[in-house]
């Protein structure tokens, strides 16, 4: 196990692997879930530390490097719409439940607690769609994935790099079974769940109503505009952008997520899906924000996962050059302010921080109305050049 907290991605694989249960997953006051080790219970046998991959050199990974880079989305319009970017997960996962598999990945539970779960429907395959933008609380699947591969089951595990690499770590030799396939996600960090359950009765009190489902990214305002919208109990519904901001603003993503060893181009996965930023650059087909999914092959499974799903998709051969986004390429910087806004949030809480921060209220309107003057000046200077033959 690792002894700096800054130096835990939260992945659970230790206490997954502690043969005496003597590791206990704590959330801190943000909310992430950090190993605590009851010395009364614990052997001293180090499988905590062997087991642990949040490191470079943990995974033997030179020999994966991406081997194949495609743009593409789900053929149809309808499935396309319920996915976050073109439906890259969705197209992976049902051909896996079709043959009898099993997938892992992430849901909101009834009260928006993101948590790993096990699927083996198409109806409850509907539940991991969609980001949930905060940590998901990974629980007892990394043994029910090792129950699955023992008994023969196809299994298709999905989520954060870090939470793919403690999956490995928590089963060793067996990772490497034929009938397990993994997709990691490019991730540009991961917020805090206490601040998200904050977020959620903020928005509760303010408009004096019952959540029932939210979205972090509604694809009716288009793919790229990254809305969060809350339906409440009355039908009714509100879209903001706080979240958003929030996440954006690397406040109150995970201290690991500062370091992560994961955010290049030696990925961890069979295969890793993202939104294909820059999509508009590179083809003329798919243009119209419905979303376009970027797809990383890694590994020769990863070929044989992507070859079945290639029914259901629209697709184009890319290159690695035309997809870069920063994530990956290094890691999410820290802000400089970080450790003050944390403590603001701990000792005064989230109403308070997000008016002095600029999330909400007079702050964030001035903000606005700055960035709309100079966008509207780029515009101006473009169009003058434009003309200009410049
Ligand atoms: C915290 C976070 C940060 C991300 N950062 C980026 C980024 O910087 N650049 C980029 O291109 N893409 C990023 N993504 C991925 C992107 O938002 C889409 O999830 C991805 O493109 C898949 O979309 P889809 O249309 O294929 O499928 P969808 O059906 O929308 O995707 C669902 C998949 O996401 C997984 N998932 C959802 N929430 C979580 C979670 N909290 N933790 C782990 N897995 C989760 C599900 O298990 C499932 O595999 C991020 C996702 C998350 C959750
Ligand atoms: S195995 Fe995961 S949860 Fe445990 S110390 Fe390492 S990074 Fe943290
Ligand atoms: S050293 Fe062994 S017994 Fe002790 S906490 Fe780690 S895995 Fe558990
Ligand atoms: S940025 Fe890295 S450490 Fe943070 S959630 Fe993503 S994979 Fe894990």
């Amino acid at each position: 196990m690792r002894k700096d907290k800054d130096d835990c991605c939260g992945c659970s694989a230790c206490a997954a692997r502690c043969p005496k249960k003597a590791i206990e997953m704590r959330p801190d006051a943000m909310g992430f879930l950090y190993p605590v080790i009851d010395e009364k219970k614990c052997i001293d046998c180090g499988l905590c530390v062997k087991v642990c991959n949040f490191h470079p050199n943990a995974l033997d990974r030179h020999e994966i490097t991406v081997k194949e880079v495609f743009g593409g989305r789900l053929k149809y319009e309808e499935l396309l719409a319920k996915s976050q970017s073109g439906g890259a997960f969705w197209s992976l996962a049902t051909n896996v439940i079709k043959s009898h598999g099993v997938v892992y990945g992430v849901a909101f539970s009834s009260d928006f607690v993101a948590e790993h779960i096990r699927t083996t429907t198409l109806e409850a395959l509907e539940k991991l769609r969609g980001s949930k933008y905060v940590q998901s609380r990974i629980g007892d699947v990394y043994r029910e994935v090792k129950d699955d591969l023992e008994n023969g089951r196809e299994v298709l595990f999905s989520g954060t790099p870090c939470q793919v690499a403690g999956l490995y770590g928590y089963l060793g030799p067996v990772s490497s079974a034929n009938n397990l396939f993994t997709v990691d996600l490019v991730c540009h960090g991961i917020p805090a769940p206490q601040v998200w359950k904050d977020y959620l009765s903020y928005i509760e009190k303010h408009n004096n109503k019952k959540i029932v489902r939210c979205i972090f990214r509604d694809k009716s305002y288009g793919w790229g505009s990254h809305v969060e919208t809350f339906y409440f109990a009355d039908g009714t519904k509100s879209s903001n952008y706080v979240f958003r901001d929030l996440f954006y603003s690397h406040l109150v993503i995970r201290e690991s997520c500062h370091h992560c060893p994961y955010a290049n181009l030696s990925r961890v996965s069979d295969i890793t899906i993202g939104d294909y930023w820059g999509w508009q650059r590179v083809s003329s087909r798919f243009n119209d924000q419905k979303g376009v999914s970027l797809f990383l092959i890694n590994t020769d499974k990863g070929e044989k996962l992507f070859k079945s799903a290639q029914r259901v998709l629209e697709y184009e051969k890319s290159h690695l050059e035309d997809c870069l986004q920063p994530q990956l390429k290094g890691p999410a910087f820290r802000p400089d302010n970080k450790d003050k806004f944390q403590k603001d949030y701990l000792n005064r809480g989230f109403g308070y921080v997000i008016r002095r921060y600029g999330f909400v209220g007079w702050r964030y309107n001035l903000k606005t109305a700055i960035n709309a003057i100079i966008l509207f000046n780029k515009k101006i200077k473009w169009h003058i050049n434009h003309r200009l033959g410049l």
